[in-house]
């Protein structure tokens, strides 16, 4: 029987729209998305975990495409109330969305793991695939600026990424374990591919592979690792992923953000306009309509993923 499964690594916007293509060219059982947990926090005595909740929403068919985050349908009265009393208001939780931040904090403090209570929350939803924190150990991504060291969050949405960044850790990296699923399926022997999603490399992916064992675990699985980049023509589609790389000296290109994943990529999907930098990357290089605006590009880009993985599988 041929190789079966797909791993998704993902962060939010960008990787979840990949995602949700992937959902629906394979079969539920087929595919595990793997979602960063850096970007997580506590914030009004509760425990938030953007990367998952934007999965979680895009793949129940809940996200909101009129912000880009967030819960569709959304009222803000919570919000209203809070800051009339004084309370923060720089991280906009709508009331729909706040229901999964109670429910979640509620049971972490039971003693569930993440993965328990992202598990039971995406079969609630109607959720088929299965959907992991990268780890059930706490990691929290910290950014160097001009005035020192801010949590994420601080930096990303209370900031709005307006410093300029000159270093990055993954805080209890060193010391957490992958998820158990992740490295159960990439150790099955049926892993069909490893897709690395067009998701911030830095923020995004980065924390994912900084866990101990992540990246050997992929290298280990045999399956073709195939990223789609997450920058088209020299730009971000949305968000600070460019600005973030240059002032980080990196080169913010489709060819900057292959060679930070180095050799752990067999296949780079970029888009029709940066062909000019195939011959900059090391990994083969497939051009592809990669901005994905409709359902059908979502579901395009995924089959394209996936036949580029399979055929660098026959190249072996
Ligand atoms: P975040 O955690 O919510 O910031 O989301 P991600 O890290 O998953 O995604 C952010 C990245 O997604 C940005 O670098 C965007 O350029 C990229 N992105 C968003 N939409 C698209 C798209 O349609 N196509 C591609 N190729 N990249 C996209």
């Amino acid at each position: 029987m041929s190789k079966r499964l797909v791993v998704a690594l993902s962060g939010g916007v960008g990787g979840a729209k990949l995602a949700l293509g992937l959902s629906r060219v394979l079969s539920a059982h087929e595919l595990l998305v793997v979602a960063n947990t850096g970007d997580d926090f506590e914030h009004l005595g509760l425990s938030i975990s953007p990367d998952l909740d934007t999965l979680t929403y895009v793949l129940a068919g809940l996200d909101n495409t009129v912000t880009g985050w967030g819960r569709r349908d959304e009222t803000w009265s919570f919000m209203e109330s809070i800051v009339a009393l004084g309370g923060d208001g720089w991280f906009r939780l709508g009331d729909r969305d706040l229901a999964l931040h109670v429910e979640r904090t509620r049971r972490l403090r039971l003693g569930q793991t993440l993965s328990e209570v992202t598990a039971d929350i995406c079969t609630r939803l109607g959720i088929g695939v299965r959907v992991v924190p990268m780890s059930d150990d706490r990691v929290r991504t910290r950014v160097r600026g001009d005035a020192g060291w801010m949590d994420f969050q601080d930096y990303f949405v209370r900031q709005q990424c307006r410093p300029v960044v000159h270093e990055l850790t993954f805080e209890g990296a060193a010391l957490a374990r992958p998820q158990a699923d992740i490295t159960a399926v990439l150790r099955s022997g049926q892993v069909r591919a490893v897709i690395v999603c067009p998701s911030n490399p830095i923020i995004s992916i980065e924390p994912i592979l900084a866990i101990p064992g992540m990246r050997e675990a992929i290298k280990a699985s045999g399956a073709p690792v195939v990223a789609v980049s997450p920058i088209i023509g020299g730009q971000a589609v949305k968000g600070p992923t460019a600005k973030m790389m240059r002032e980080l000296g990196l080169e913010a290109s489709a060819a900057g953000v292959a060679g930070r994943y180095g050799d752990l990529l067999d296949g780079y999907i970029i888009d029709h306009a940066d062909a000019d930098a195939i011959s900059k990357i090391g990994a083969r290089v497939m051009l592809a309509k990669t901005l994905m605006t409709s359902l059908h590009d979502r579901e395009t880009l995924a089959l394209v993923t996936l036949d580029v993985a399979d055929m660098l599988a026959l190249l072996r």
